[in-house]
């Protein structure tokens, strides 16, 4: 039996960066620990450094504690802080500057320089609009750059509520307008989105900010999917890049499978038995060893 596995399967470059140095900055704390040091530094990641539950399990036994919020980064007095690849809004920097609490800042650049649009662009006295899903922490990050006249926009609704007229755009300075991308969002449906908002009356400038790293990856996937008879997408349940993944393979392959980790695979062993080629592509934080596993395994036992 053949197996493909994608090659753009996994962290992407942003998320590789940032769970390395993690996993570096424990492992250089331990080393301290050992040698005897005292007064050596908690390690904490501001939000969990990816959406995959066995990394940060595995991050927690090597000492590396998870801030769920800013109320619990105010109440921190010491320990080092990293800044994961999704980034954050200008108020966390605020707070670690004044209680003097040391960080690695792992923004991933992509998303760095989204921040350094809106800041510039929101001070030059435009109005920003974020197209993206505003709960995800990234957007949330990038609105704090925004100062107070900022919208989200995910929807189509949203889009033609917005072309009725925003409250919040009083003035004539209001009527020049920056609209940018959370970084995953799908390039078609930020196309759309945009077309709508320039029916409004105001003066629009449009910075498509999508990452490529997401789209190179499903489109790959969609790719291995058209030529295989059985699709394994792995990823953490919770990570909606990986979700969106397994609905694009499941469109092309029917005999897809979202699995977490090997052992959700072995419950769909009959199935994958009769065969004859399978592909195998995983979400931007699913870690290589997860990987490799599966590969491994399908390799080995069908
Ligand atoms: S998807 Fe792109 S922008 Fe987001 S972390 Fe990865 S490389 Fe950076």
């Amino acid at each position: 039996m053949e197996v493909k596995l994608a090659k753009t399967a996994g962290f992407c470059f942003g998320v590789k960066r940032a769970v390395d140095t993690v996993y570096e900055q424990a492992r250089q704390r331990k080393e301290r620990l050992d040698a005897g040091e005292e007064n050596v530094p908690d390690i904490y990641t501001f939000g969990p450094v990816i959406h995959n539950e066995e990394v940060v399990k595995d991050l927690e036994k090597k000492g590396v504690k998870v801030l769920r919020s800013e109320e619990e980064l105010m109440e921190l007095r010491e320990g080092h802080v990293i800044i994961r690849s999704h980034g954050v809004g200008k108020t966390v920097y605020d707070i670690l500057e004044k209680n003097n609490i040391g960080y690695t800042d792992m923004t991933c650049p992509f998303v760095k320089k989204i921040h350094d649009i809106v800041k510039r662009e929101s001070e030059a006295g435009k109005y920003i609009i974020i197209i993206g899903n505003p709960e995800h922490p990234e957007v949330k990050g990038i609105r704090g750059w925004a100062g107070n006249r900022v919208s989200v926009i995910e929807s189509e609704a949203e889009a033609r509520e917005f072309c009725l007229g925003n409250t919040e755009l009083k003035d004539e300075s209001d009527n020049k307008i920056c609209i940018v991308s959370q970084t995953t969002f799908n390039y078609n449906k930020f196309k759309y989105l945009v077309e709508i908002l320039m029916k409004t009356r105001y003066d629009i400038s449009v910075l498509n900010t999508i990452c490529n790293a997401t789209k190179e990856r499903q489109t790959e996937a969609e790719h291995i999917a058209n030529e295989v008879d059985a699709m394994i997408v792995i990823g953490d349940k919770h990570s909606s890049n990986t979700q969106k993944l397994f609905e694009i393979c499941k469109k092309a392959c029917e005999n897809t499978y979202y699995i977490q980790t090997l052992d959700d695979l072995n419950m769909n062993q009959l199935k994958l038995k009769s065969v004859e080629a399978v592909g195998i592509t995983a979400g931007a934080s699913t870690p290589n060893n997860i990987i490799e596993e599966v590969q491994n395994n399908v390799r080995l036992n069908f």
